[in-house]
């Protein structure tokens, strides 16, 4: 049993509660094993059919190509800022970047140690409150790739339409809305995520990459930062995380029954107008830190009249249960992060929350 919560953590965040029960019941004896699926090896059959049906079932509701390798890396989104640079990016070279919040500021800021960046578009000037809009970015031929963050989690924006690459190969940090929507792959010549918001526990980090665009990778790589080392052997090149691909391979037969992508896209864009409606219906009480264009389903940002009331709010709600809401403290405020896994009824009960605070402090 669970105490009574809403859990809007940021991440690591809410995982449903049915795979949580699921492995509860095989985490000593995985189905009849006799032992837990953290004791066994990496290189049984038991193991690896798990590790090959979660690659299976993120293709299946990604919709991914053969065209495309599927891994699961470790070194969490964070690595994935320096091993692309170090496999794509080299002194003499140039590689756009989308500037949309303190994310992809660190995705460039990583990148400046293998070679050159170049800012394709930028709103750090009006504080992250919108991402730019796609007449705004500013293409140059000579990137070797263009780098795009498609949920900003700490300001609450999102790319209501992702840009195109147009011709340059486009990458994209989708760690805070993977599988939160639905996204043609093929548009991109590489994806990450860290699976600690919509996929799983900490410590896996999904990659998703055309094959021919990982031909073009520098060779002088250490090993294991190189994406073709774990394309090859199938992410099994060295012990994976195998727990969390467990869990991961759970959440992904979680999300299968919820209708997919289109099924969870549906549920999460009515969880997020239940928080928007009450923040645009409290007559200013509520101001919301995005721009309505840019505001993100999975990152709900928001202020309140005074830094004092914030503090009693985020109070009164961890006394109701609620968990998370305090902003990120680069930008204060508050913040429910509604990802695939946070209840409808945690929204509801939101929506009651945000409307009764501010009728008795309003
Ligand atoms: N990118 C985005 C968009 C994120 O939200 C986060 C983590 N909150 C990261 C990167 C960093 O991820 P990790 O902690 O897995 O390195």
């Amino acid at each position: 049993q669970r105490a009574h919560t809403f859990n809007f953590n940021a991440g690591p965040s809410a995982l449903p509660t049915e795979v949580l029960e699921e492995v509860r019941e095989h985490l000593v004896d995985f189905q009849g094993h006799g032992l837990s699926i953290m004791e066994m090896s990496h290189r049984g059959k038991v193991y690896e059919d798990v590790h090959d049906q979660a690659i299976r079932d993120l293709r299946e509701l990604m919709q991914i190509s053969d065209d495309y390798e599927v891994l699961f890396l470790q070194g969490g989104a964070s690595l994935q800022f320096a091993m692309l640079p170090m496999n794509f990016l080299a002194k003499d070279r140039q590689a756009g970047y989308l500037l949309t919040g303190s994310w992809s500021e660190k995705a460039e800021e990583e990148a400046r140690r293998f070679g050159k960046t170049r800012i394709a578009a930028s709103t750090r000037e009006e504080n992250y409150q919108r991402v730019p809009t796609l007449q705004e970015i500013v293409y140059d031929e000579a990137d070797a790739y263009l780098h795009v963050t498609s949920n900003n989690t700490i300001y609450g924006t999102q790319w209501a339409t992702l840009p195109e690459g147009n011709g340059t190969p486009l990458i994209a940090d989708m760690s805070s809305d993977i599988l939160s929507r639905p996204v043609d792959v093929s548009k991109f010549a590489m994806i990450y995520a860290g699976a600690q918001k919509n996929l799983g526990p900490s410590g896996v980090t999904v990659v998703i990459a055309r094959k021919d665009f990982l031909l073009h990778a520098a060779q002088d790589v250490p090993t294991m930062l190189r994406y073709e080392t774990h394309a090859k052997s199938r992410s099994l090149y060295n012990t994976p995380p195998t727990f969390g691909i467990y869990v991961l391979s759970l959440v992904l037969q979680w999300a299968k029954r919820q209708g997919g992508v289109d099924g969870l896209a549906h549920s999460n864009s009515e969880k997020a107008a239940l928080i928007y409606d009450a923040i645009d219906q409290s007559e200013g009480f509520y101001r919301g830190h995005a721009a309505k264009e840019s505001r993100s389903l999975m990152n709900i940002t928001f202020r309140l009249p005074t830094p004092e009331l914030e503090k009693a709010f985020v109070a009164r709600s961890v006394q109701e249960g609620f968990l998370g809401l305090a902003g990120h403290r680069s930008v204060g405020g508050c913040r429910a992060s509604t990802y695939n896994a946070v209840p409808h009824a945690a929204c509801v009960a939101l929506r009651d929350l945000l409307r009764d605070f501010a009728q008795k402090n309003g």
